[in-house]
């Protein structure tokens, strides 16, 4: 049966649309690609921890390691824990959902669901003031985070870089300096119980430099090559998403595309792995 012109130019017409919607998924997925890390199933696995403590400033922090954490203890039985810094009460609610002077209980009700969601066996949420964490009292905060580590003994701790921390967040920088400190401290005291092992969550740099403007220019410049990536279990991102309600629609509406679309371009965390 002989096609009609019209139909024929449709199907032409809907042929290129196709190869043209392939063309930017690529694209837009090789931007979170970093092709240089090894790819491994477990950051657990790979460093051999049973034990790991994410140390992070915000509620909501842990959903760029939910693959991590996951794995940890589903793959490799190890018991994972979390100390968030702050309650998180200087974020702005995408969408509002409570009073604004109770936006810090309800976060601080957030990451408690997540974590448990998450597997954490326990988890801290402290009181440090939402922003203001790199003036709050350093040698308290180091001597806090190492006592949980003695207490915990962690083979290793997840947290972020101190030079970027992840999206440039001056909180974020503080966690991951004070964390990396109590480390070093903990291995002059006692290199037998102090954790053997940091993994830096990292941003993917060509993304990070091309849509995160300024501050993505600098966490890109301030980082490591990644030197590890592993799943990162997007299905649970979402999930903490919907968890974290008074953040859900934080991602959209910083990269202006919907969540779960994001999380299937951007289906790897990126590490840097430093092992003792
Ligand atoms: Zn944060």
């Amino acid at each position: 049966m002989p096609v009609s012109p019209v139909l024929r130019l449709l199907l032409v017409a809907a042929g290129v649309l196709a190869i043209l919607l392939a063309a930017v998924w690529f694209w837009l997925d090789a931007q979170f690609d970093e092709p240089g890390a090894r790819r491994v199933p477990s950051i657990a696995g790979e460093v051999g921890a049973r034990s790991v403590l994410a140390v992070f400033a915000h509620p909501d922090d842990e959903q760029s390691v939910t693959g991590l954490l996951i794995r940890a203890q589903t793959r490799d039985g190890a018991v994972t824990r979390m100390i968030t810094a702050t309650r998180g009460e200087a974020g702005t609610p995408l969408p509002q959902v409570s009073r604004p002077e109770e936006l810090g209980i309800i976060r601080h009700a957030e990451v408690l669901k997540n974590g448990w969601a998450l597997g954490l066996e326990e988890q801290e949420v402290w009181d440090y003031p939402d922003g203001g964490l790199s003036d709050a009292d350093y040698e308290v905060y180091v001597g806090r985070l190492m006592e949980r580590m003695q207490a915990w003994q962690p083979d290793m701790i997840v947290t972020f870089w101190p030079e970027s921390g992840l999206s440039w967040h001056p909180d974020h920088r503080t966690a991951g300096r004070a964390a990396t400190e109590a480390v070093q401290r903990l291995r002059e005291l006692d290199p037998e119980t102090a954790p053997r092992a940091i993994a830096y969550i990292l941003a993917p740099r060509r993304m990070m430099g091309r849509f995160g403007g300024e501050r993505g220019q600098h966490v890109v410049d301030n980082q490591p090559e990644p030197n590890l990536q592993m799943p990162g279990e997007g299905w649970a991102k979402v999930r903490g998403w919907q968890i974290h309600a008074s953040q859900r629609d934080y991602l959209q509406h910083a990269y202006g595309i919907p969540t779960e679309l994001l999380y299937a371009l951007y289906d790897m965390e990126h590490y840097y792995v430093v092992e003792f």
